[in-house]
């Protein structure tokens, strides 16, 4: 579907953009990603009034898809974006806005040569191991051989793992943390496990069984007309005006709310303030197309986390590659893959959690306390690595709280 006449462009519409913004609103709101769209979306049906402000030129942040012109597969142009949940409101949430197909997430690892189950089940190690493992009972014990424990002071008590190093060790012990971990987080974030937080590599399980899925959770599918169309649909309502192509820091004096939902870098917000540098992980993605070829790769994400090629010896710089046809089989004569490399500049992806940077989101959060009629919401403005699921969660719950809505859980 064209997007471009639902929404007012600032790069086209200057009187069109005045009579907008000459307008008073209930909210404006920073950003038509997942956490601005549910916010406006809610208040629609409270028949409240929202004017979204989005710096790019569409809507949906980082979940935008669209349709590749050669291939005519659907792409997302921020990377693939797999929905999981085990919330039933979320669940039912996202259900008003399109057909939801039923997709479980499998990731293979190019490993020493082969391709592998991440996250590591049974299959994991006895590929890469040459071992015949083939129960639940053998496969915890072949794990604890391996895992590394950390104790307490008083050397009998196992303690919490306090960073991603940790945490990788306590899981798979030394080898897999060598292999799959340490080489792969050193390429995403441009930190070692051990600079990280524990929340970091505590986001992939390991599994004793053959269960090869990527996530775990009792919901898991994907939009059948992609994330733009359920964006579109969201943001479909006579109480939702969405300005595109628009810095909010451009125009911060010109718009008139009552409330304001702030979803972009909390640390732009208050212009940094000359503070050492909040840090955020950002991407790149290098197309590839394949004519009259079925598949390029064996599954819809292939990960490469080792540092250099197996059999080669050449450097692999990027991460991940990610193969859209695979994704709710998708049907054409060619094929369309996207090469990911993990950035320090570029649009901002990722909060980085270490130590440092949660200081200094805290002493951003105190002024953001203080800052009346405003709400930072979001995976940008709470500096946190929400997932899907927990990003609409969160928002839904901040419409709660300023609403007064109250919401009973069934169950
Ligand atoms: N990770 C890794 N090896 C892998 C997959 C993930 O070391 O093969 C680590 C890496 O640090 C990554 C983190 O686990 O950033 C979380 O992975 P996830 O797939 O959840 O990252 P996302 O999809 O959010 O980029």
């Amino acid at each position: 579907m064209d997007t471009s006449s639902k929404y007012t462009s600032s790069t086209i519409n200057n009187k069109k953009l005045d009579d907008i913004f000459a307008k008073q609103y209930d909210n404006c709101i920073i950003g038509s990603g997942l956490s601005g769209s549910v916010i406006a979306q809610q208040y629609s049906t409270f028949n409240q009034s929202s004017l979204i402000i989005e710096k790019r030129s569409h809507i949906g942040g980082n979940c935008y898809d669209t349709i590749d012109s050669e291939t005519g597969i659907r792409i997302s142009l921020y990377g693939a974006h797999l929905f999981h949940t085990n919330s039933d409101r979320v669940w039912n949430y996202v259900q008003q806005f399109g057909h939801w197909v039923n997709y479980e997430h499998k990731v293979l690892g190019l490993v020493n040569g082969k391709y592998v189950p991440i996250p590591v089940n049974i299959d994991t190690v006895n590929a890469l191991f040459d071992l015949n493992i083939s129960t639940e009972e053998e496969m915890k014990e072949w794990l604890i051989q391996e895992q590394v424990l950390f104790l307490e002071k008083d050397g009998t008590t196992i303690r919490e793992p306090k960073d991603s190093e940790e945490v990788a060790l306590t899981r798979v012990g030394e080898r897999l943390y060598e292999l799959i971990f340490k080489p792969y987080t050193w390429k995403q974030w441009a930190k070692y496990p051990k600079e990280l937080g524990p929340e970091v590599l505590s986001r992939i399980p390991v599994r004793s069984n053959h269960d090869g899925r990527y996530f775990s959770d009792r919901y898991q599918a994907l939009p059948q007309n992609g994330y733009t169309s359920l964006f579109e649909n969201m943001l479909d309502s006579p109480w939702i005006t969405v300005v595109t192509d628009t810095d909010y820091f451009d125009v911060r004096d010109k718009i008139q709310c009552k409330r304001l939902y702030y979803t972009g870098p909390i640390d732009a917000y208050f212009n940094h303030l000359g503070w050492p540098k909040l840090e955020y992980r950002s991407l790149s993605f290098e197309r590839g197309v394949k004519f009259n070829t079925e598949y390029f790769q064996p599954a819809a994400v292939v990960n490469h986390p080792q540092s250099h090629d197996y059999e080669t010896g050449k450097e692999v710089d990027f991460t991940r590659i990610v193969e859209y046809k695979h994704f709710l089989n998708q049907t054409s004569d060619h094929t369309v893959y996207f090469i990911e490399r993990s950035t320090d500049d570029g649009d901002p992806y990722y909060p980085v959690p270490n130590d440092e940077n949660k200081e200094l989101y805290k002493r951003y959060q105190g002024m953001a306390e203080k800052e009346e009629g405003v709400r930072f919401v979001g995976r940008l403005a709470n500096y946190k690595y929400f997932n899907m699921d927990q990003a609409i969660l969160n928002a839904l719950e901040v419409v709660d709280q300023d609403t007064g809505r109250v919401v009973v859980e069934e169950g």
